[in-house]
């Protein structure tokens, strides 16, 4: 039997406030266990929580960039369950009248395009951390992360494989960092993902029972957890057995997904709306304000880049991949306007570093100003574009000047007739054979004869004007 995958997309991201929300204390992350506390977040009996205005400005603007509706009345709700790391009891979430619903992303998948719908997505607190230590006589308890406003974006179930929905988390996440809304962290936990996964015979309308994954923390998981669980269900129905439905969590160890426990359903969590908070009304026009304030998102970037720079729709792809370096790339065109040369540095030699670094283009040891002055000095014809090629890896990791590294090194491309005609004149001497063959109209030879100027040069001789000395001492072909 084939089988289709069905998959639908639970995504928690930390929003970027300075404080929590429904308390002021700070929400930076690694600062002593326990220090990011108050009695609101600690759970006091008798406290009362206050609504973070900019985490609910930040969802309305996600919200209205993934072409949700805004919902004008907000209600939250408590979701009750026990944990250490929950001392009130229960988390307040949003349930019945979540703050944004039916949407859609626009994911490219190759070369075809796919909206994934957004069925909501809703505000609430986030839990602190159960920290369990090696040898420890038990485990201890950090709230610092209690009260951190997140975000839970959930979509329809709508992507059928893995491909597709690392493409949708990309793209997601893209939106979130240009929004500037999320740091899109997978490893610290800022941005986490939770994929619902089953099957159904090819052809079968209705859905199979889904399992859901947790402990994914990189795009590589992501794919090894869903490609994992889609062997693991083959096998399970083609041996005549039921999927049953649970959570699993993926070991990224043992490359596997193990039961974590049965799946709870919403009525075990008791939901219900909270007292302590009123329901919360936003204006339309605050809406509308902050619709008109929205920055230019990755996909309109991207044709932008293609229509008003004329690039490949490739290369618009790969720099719009993230506002930084969008950013970069503009900044160096309005210095130097040759929007392709640019292209070409930027995703090649400049993102070759800094991958290997693991840093954003904000933080490029090389900022545009030094990466036009390298690229004028090629345009000038003062370096070649090798030499340019050959000395970046200098520039990058010194934070040299690159007029410095060439003078030091005395890598000046030469294009005076002087000291060209010298080398030319040696060359037409010790290659009589190839001159004659030249003059008698073979013109192919005439490359060989720049290759051998090039060649004593050192590879600094200036290639045009080396050809068009060449001709001009080889005379007119014969
Ligand atoms: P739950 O109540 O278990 O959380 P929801 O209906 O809220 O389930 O859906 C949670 C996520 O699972 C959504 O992203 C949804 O698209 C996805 N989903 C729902 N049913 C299926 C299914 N049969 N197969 C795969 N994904 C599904
Ligand atoms: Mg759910
Ligand atoms: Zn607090």
């Amino acid at each position: 039997m084939t089988y289709e995958v069905v998959i639908g997309l639970e995504v928690h991201a930390q929003l970027l406030t300075q404080s929590k929300m429904f308390c002021a204390c700070g929400t930076k992350f690694g600062l002593p266990a326990n220090s990011q506390t108050c009695p609101i977040c600690l759970g006091m009996p008798g406290t009362l929580p206050v609504i973070n205005k900019k985490a609910v400005e930040m969802a309305v603007r996600t919200g209205l960039a993934l072409q949700c509706r805004i919902g004008e009345q907000n209600r939250f709700a408590r979701k009750n369950y026990f944990y250490p790391d929950l001392p009130k009891g229960y988390q307040i979430s949003q349930y019945e009248a979540p703050i944004c619903e039916h949407g859609a992303v626009e994911v490219e998948v190759g070369p075809a395009k796919k909206p994934v719908r957004i069925r909501r997505a809703h505000l609430e607190e986030d839990a602190g951390k159960n920290i369990h230590e090696a040898g420890a006589n038990g485990s201890r308890v950090d709230l610092n992360r209690a009260g951190t406003p997140l975000l839970e974006i959930v979509t329809e179930p709508d992507m059928r494989s893995a491909d597709e929905v690392v493409a949708y988390l990309k793209m997601l996440r893209e939106i979130l960092m240009y929004l500037e809304v999320c740091d899109g962290n997978m490893e610290e936990g800022s941005l986490r993902c939770e994929p619902n996964l089953s099957l159904r015979p090819v052809g079968q309308k209705e859905f199979g029972t889904k399992v859901e994954l947790k402990n994914i923390n990189s795009f590589k998981f992501v794919k090894e957890a869903i490609e994992y669980e889609i062997k693991r269900q083959t096998k399970v129905l083609n041996e005549g057995g039921k999927i049953a439905q649970e959570t699993r969590l993926w070991d990224s160890d043992k490359g596997e997904t193990a039961t974590m426990r049965s799946k709870e359903e919403a009525h075990d969590y008791r939901y219900f709306p909270d007292p302590d908070l009123v329901p919360l009304s936003l204006a339309p026009e605050w809406i509308d304000d902050l619709r008109k304030t929205l920055p230019e998102l990755p996909a309109v970037r991207q044709r932008r880049f293609v229509g008003e720079y004329g690039l490949p729709e490739y290369d618009a792809g790969v720099l719009t991949g993230s506002k930084a370096l969008a950013d970069y790339f503009e900044a160096c065109v309005r210095l130097f306007p040759q929007p392709k040369t640019v292209s070409n540095w930027v995703m090649g030699e400049l993102l070759r570093e800094l991958n290997q670094a693991g840093l954003s283009a904000a933080a490029s040891p090389v900022g545009p100003e030094r990466l036009v002055s390298l690229l004028q000095l090629v345009e000038k014809g003062t370096i070649s574009l090798k030499v340019a090629r050959e000395i970046f890896p200098e520039l990058y990791a010194s934070g040299k000047a690159p007029e410095e590294i060439v003078k030091a090194k005395g890598l000046t491309q030469v294009s005076d007739e002087g000291s060209l005609g010298k080398i030319i004149d040696e060359v037409i001497a010790k290659n009589p054979t190839q001159v004659e063959q030249y003059r008698g109209g073979k013109e192919a030879v005439l490359g060989f004869l720049v290759g051998q100027v090039m060649k004593s040069s050192g590879g600094k001789a200036n290639p045009g004007k080396v050809n068009e000395l060449l001709k001009k001492k080889l005379g007119g072909l014969g």
